[in-house]
């Protein structure tokens, strides 16, 4: 296969924060950036020498991006099955059609992770009210989520009885739905595996992520958990990227159970909110390695130079403070902010994040929550941010 060179462009669908950080790599290294996205003003805009302001469903506008581009990579799996088509025929699109077809609908992805035998919670594809009430009484508290479209918790409901399976229903729109059985977790992890055109693969550390109300609240990397578990970890998520046929990237967010069972949560075929901490501390950041996989140049490494951890900055942060407390925040030893050039804050929205590096992970987690709590004191009441103790958990 001939590599694509510097020089040569890429083409994004979505333009949101995922692709504007790809994009800064790709600049570095020399690539120019197009951007599809429906709002003109993305995040991914100013980074981009071209912006093509059309929805995910909108054929021409994905064969013009296609046809300016000598590579289409995608940041965001809701684009419509047609377009991944229409931009295939004119270009190289990595990921292709297949690995983003299973993953865009969590049913689907559920049930093809099962056909290959990968460690799932119990699941039920819920086709109407008494589904969703028969799957409570079956494997008790739940959670039911849209199969399309749903991110950082939205799209979900959690049940606890089966007589709140009417109004779930009707909250996720009345339409077929995925409900999963509430996991008890001991904690959470992903693993990022980057792969070529040719199969050659670069698997990540695991990151351990805390989420608050199904939205990340922080990651940090070394996942201080067993060597054992980060190998296992490792080794799935490296099957799931080679049998799913990935090129690009693929994020495996799994859970470890009470019960010290590794199970995967979801796939997503790109770069990851839980990985914004390799632009700190790992030898290739995620944003490069993308480019890198793609371009079907060697893939960097991934070693971790220095343990790093990252915090969400949610629109609240914006909202119930103005401004936040920008110096005070930066005066952490080792810290950096990082804004995605979104102009209006709104609640649950990603509007940048903190990452900081330290000796170890425990103190680079600990002082990007004390950056967090120093940036915003007003907002730490809706967020998590309890620094936790890594020990090694006996999982
Ligand atoms: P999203 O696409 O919004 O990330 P997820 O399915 O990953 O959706 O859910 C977000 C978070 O909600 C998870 O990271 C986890 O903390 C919690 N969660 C999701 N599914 C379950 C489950 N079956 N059991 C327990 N917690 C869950
Ligand atoms: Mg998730």
């Amino acid at each position: 296969m001939t590599p694509i060179l510097p020089g040569a462009t890429i083409g994004f669908l979505g333009g949101g924060q995922l692709g504007r950080m790809t994009a800064f790599a790709a600049r570095s290294m020399g690539y120019d950036i197009h951007v599809l996205d429906p709002d003109a003003a993305c995040a991914s805009h100013a980074v981009a020498s071209r912006t093509i302001t059309a929805g995910f469903n909108d054929i021409a506008a994905a064969i013009e991006l296609a046809k300016g581009c000598d590579v289409v990579t995608l940041e965001i799996e809701q684009i419509h099955p047609d377009v991944l088509d229409a931009v295939a025929a004119h270009t190289a699109l990595r990921p292709g059609r297949a690995p983003v077809y299973i993953i865009q609908d969590r049913i689907r992805q559920k049930q093809w992770l099962q056909a290959q035998r990968f460690p799932l919670g119990a699941f039920v594809a819920a086709a109407s009210a008494a589904d969703v009430d028969a799957a409570v009484r079956a494997h008790g508290p739940c959670i039911a989520k849209s199969t399309h479209g749903g991110y950082d918790g939205r799209g979900q409901v959690r049940l606890r009885e089966p007589e709140q399976a009417a109004d779930a229903w009707d909250a996720l729109g009345s339409r077929t739905c995925l409900v999963e059985k509430m996991i008890s977790i001991d904690y959470e992890i992903s693993v990022m595996v980057a792969r070529r055109p040719g199969g050659e693969m670069a698997v990540y550390p695991p990151s351990r992520n805390h989420h608050t109300s199904g939205i990340l609240t922080w990651a940090v990397v070394p996942a201080v958990i067993s060597d054992a578990m980060t190998a296992k970890a490792k080794t799935l998520a490296a099957s799931i990227a080679e049998r799913i046929g990935i090129v690009g990237l693929l994020a495996v967010e799994c859970f470890v159970t009470t019960d010290g069972e590794l199970l995967v949560n979801e796939l997503a075929p790109r770069p990851h909110n839980s990985y914004h901490h390799s632009e700190r501390g790992l030898a290739t950041s995620q944003f490069e390695q993308l480019v890198r996989a793609v371009c079907d140049l060697p893939l960097g490494s991934t070693e971790v130079h220095a343990p790093s951890a990252i915090v969400n900055l949610l629109g609240e942060v914006w909202l119930q403070h103005q401004p936040p407390h920008t110096t005070y925040a930066l005066e952490v030893p080792g810290t950096r902010l990082h804004l995605y050039g979104k102009a209006g804050a709104r609640s649950g929205r990603k509007m940048g994040h903190l990452s900081a590096v330290g000796e170890s992970a425990q103190q680079a987690l600990g002082r990007v929550l004390e950056s967090y709590r120093r940036l915003s004191p007003e907002t730490i009441a809706s967020f998590d941010v309890h620094e936790p103790v890594l020990a090694h958990s006996t999982n």
